[in-house]
């Protein structure tokens, strides 16, 4: 089976953090096991394993690197080590299992609505020991009304799962006050970034941080959006499912 190449001095240069021994043989365990995974159903069309590394793992925790590098950490980080996150829509578990490696005092909860690839999470959750993940089979639309969910995350992060405005209906249900949820983009404007603030408003939101990279091997453009949950949000929200998908929310 192909393994990953050691990318750890492009970890270091770009997001100024490095794996352990330990975690790069955790990736390595992570990668094989979607790879099976793959052999039973369809979990990622991205199995060559540059690509990997690129697209899934340094995506996944490029988007953390707030948390990774703690040297100069933005005013609007929730200040405790160990959090509660949840990756919402998470298909073969990213970016929530590469989180779970890299912030190991984090407790993370992936969420997706096929049953069948969340009993596939789990049991790869248990093959490599990562005790503080568990796997949920339900629509966040669902999940967020429910008491012992919402309002209990200190994140949320939600890579393609639907448009902007549909991402941030999900997850800011989710969050505790001052939590944060994340927003993987490829292309962002200025414009878009008003009108997500003002749907995030509708939601007990502000947008308070755009960060903008391009990936270290084929230079593709990337967004992540940093919404902080300010004000309990509506139990309105989330709409019925299908809906945030089907009719996003607008200013
Ligand atoms: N986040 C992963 C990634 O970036 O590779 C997977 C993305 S995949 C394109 C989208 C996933 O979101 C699918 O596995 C789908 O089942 C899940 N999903 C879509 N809508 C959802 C919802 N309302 N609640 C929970 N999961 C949802």
């Amino acid at each position: 089976m192909s393994s990953l190449p050691d990318f750890t001095k492009s970890w270091q240069a770009t997001l100024q953090w490095q794996p352990t021994p330990e975690q790069q043989t955790l990736f390595q365990q992570l990668f094989q096991a979607i790879l099976m995974g793959n052999q039973q159903m369809n979990l990622t069309r991205i199995t060559e394993p540059t690509e990997f590394w690129e697209k899934h793992l340094w995506d996944a925790l490029s988007g953390l690197a707030p948390w990774l590098s703690l040297e100069s950490p933005p005013d609007w980080l929730p200040s405790q080590l160990s959090l509660r996150a949840i990756d919402i829509g998470t298909g073969a578990g990213i970016p929530g299992f590469p989180a779970a490696i890299a912030l190991p005092d984090w407790h993370i909860t992936l969420l997706d609505a096929t049953q069948k690839k969340v009993r596939f999470l789990q049991e790869l959750a248990q093959t490599i020991s990562l005790n503080q993940v568990k796997a949920i089979a339900d629509r966040a639309e669902f999940l967020a009304h429910q008491p012992s969910h919402r309002e209990q995350y200190d994140v949320a992060m939600l890579r393609a799962v639907g448009s902007a405005a549909t991402c941030a209906e999900y997850a800011l249900p989710l969050l505790k006050l001052g939590g944060i949820a994340i927003l993987y983009r490829g292309q962002w404007s200025d414009e878009d970034s008003q009108q997500l603030d003002r749907v995030a408003a509708r939601l007990g939101g502000q947008l308070v941080d755009v960060r903008s990279w391009q990936t270290p091997i084929t230079q593709g453009m990337r967004h992540c959006l940093y919404l902080q949950k300010q004000r309990i949000t509506s139990e309105d929200f989330p709409r019925a499912a299908g809906i945030p998908a089907k009719t996003p929310l607008t200013a």
